[in-house]
């Protein structure tokens, strides 16, 4: 970050008032770290927390893993304990909807007809999970997963069917395809790129991953066009999926995990930034310096990519929302997080720190099929990436290295016999 931004974002602060009002749209991860830190940085004015979810903020990595599989529910993923968030101290609105932003008197109005002034408001609405085209679904039997209920719902269907279709090879559908896999559900992966996760993963690791799901049992099919979705011929309570190449597949129901929409259209239609998500500052404001936003919905500039990008991970709804409450009430620590993502697949843990650039020198030490490897992405003699496949230590020190913005020699690296620490 330049020494301007941070001048700019200080001056466009030191011209407002110290607020007493402080209004949260929103009552996801981000949300929740929010109002934590407001509080724990010792604001002490109102605190609304406005969010169309009954649940109060909770954690979403276990939704396609323990929820699913019915070995958590709300009072394993909460983000704060009831009697936590009493403290807190917190307004909240729940289950409403903001409906409005009005910047000129600065108010919020709701679905239920509430509104309130704020002094500051942070957008922390995240987003829903995007919808397969209407004209190719013509049955009831297609469910999504976003939200808590959806995964307790979906978790009750899966444990009683034999077959789900899954819709998407990406991080949803891999999941949910591994948990039904564990739940001794036949599973079979619809993805129409010609890899999985193709948008996050090199090609290396998105064979990987077909080798591992294919090794447990799932029917992948890449490249795969659907044509319909409809209820079976011969029973309403089963669906049919038809491909573009005239094949067919019965299943009980599909799960479609074909991406996040984020939900942009209240700060578009107040007029604030929006181009890939709410666009902000290193610290988490918007070009109306008396809005922030954070979490999947932000658009931010990452110090460590090098360009603007709107990360959906739960490390960045945290740290980011945690930058964003402090730069409201003053104290100005730039977001500048290394992007850090993992998934758990069957007996795999795998995680993603940095950038993968596609020209990056690599350097992979371990044994991929062997399930245990890191690979290093380098420029320069330093990394820029890391994808570790069950080698979280490695990960972690690599992330110190990568802070640290050490050179390190290429041998070393690859050399399974010399203890990398
Ligand atoms: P995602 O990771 O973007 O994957 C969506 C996949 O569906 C992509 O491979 C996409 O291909 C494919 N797709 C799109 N339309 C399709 C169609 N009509 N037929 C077949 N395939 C289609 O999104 P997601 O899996 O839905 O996950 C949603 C969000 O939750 C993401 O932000 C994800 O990172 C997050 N999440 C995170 C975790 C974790 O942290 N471990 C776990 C689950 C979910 P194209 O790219 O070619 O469009």
């Amino acid at each position: 970050m330049t020494d301007a931004a941070a001048a700019k974002a200080q001056a466009a602060h030191a011209g407002l008032e110290a607020p007493r009002t402080i209004v949260v749209i929103g009552g996801g991860q981000a949300a929740g770290w929010v109002v934590k830190t407001l509080r724990k940085e010792g604001f002490d004015g109102r605190l609304v927390m406005i969010a169309d979810e009954v649940h109060l903020p909770y954690e979403r990595p276990p939704l396609s893993k323990a929820v699913l599989a019915g070995e958590a529910d709300i009072d394993t993923v909460r983000l704060v304990k009831p009697d936590d968030f009493e403290a807190l101290n917190v307004e909240a609105w729940q289950p409403d909807c903001a409906t409005s932003i009005d910047r000129e008197q600065r108010i919020v109005r709701t679905q239920s007809g509430r509104e309130v002034q704020y002094d500051r408001l942070v957008i922390a609405t995240g987003g829903a999970a995007r919808k397969l085209p209407e004209s190719l679904v013509k049955t009831s039997h297609v469910a999504y997963l976003r939200t808590l209920d959806e995964a307790v719902a979906l978790g009750e269907r899966l444990r009683a069917s034999k077959r789900v279709l899954v819709v998407g090879g990406g991080w949803i559908g891999l999941e949910v395809a591994a948990t039904a896999r564990k739940l001794g559900v036949e599973a079979t992966v619809v993805e129409g790129a010609p890899r999985l996760c193709a948008r996050s993963l090199p090609p290396m690791v998105s064979g990987f991953l077909l080798d591992l799901h294919r090794a447990n049992g799932v029917d992948v099919r890449l490249n795969a066009t659907l044509v319909s979705l409809e209820d079976h011929p011969n029973d309403a309570t089963r669906m049919r999926a038809t491909f573009a190449d005239g094949s067919t597949l019965d299943a009980d129901f599909a799960v479609a995990g074909i991406g996040l929409t984020p939900h942009t259209a209240l700060a578009q239609a107040a007029g604030v930034k929006v181009e890939d998500g709410i666009v902000v500052d290193h610290f988490g404001a918007t070009d109306d310096p008396r809005i922030f936003a954070c979490g999947d919905v932000a658009n931010h500039p990452s110090a460590w990519l090098k360009r603007r990008v709107r990360l959906e991970s739960w490390a960045n709804a945290q740290n980011q929302a945690i930058a964003a409450a402090k730069a409201l009430l003053g104290i100005f620590e730039p977001y500048a997080d290394i992007p850090w993502f993992w998934s758990d697949q069957y007996d795999v843990n795998l995680q993603i720190l940095g950038d993968i650039p596609g020209d990056a020198q690599l350097a992979v030490r371990g044994d991929l099929p062997g399930k245990r490897a890191t690979l290093f992405y380098l420029e320069d003699s330093a990394i820029r990436g890391v994808i570790a496949i069950n080698t979280p230590r490695e990960l972690k020190l690599s992330r110190k290295w990568m802070n640290q913005g050490r050179t390190i020699d290429l041998a070393t690296l690859t050399d399974a016999t010399t203890a990398l620490a």
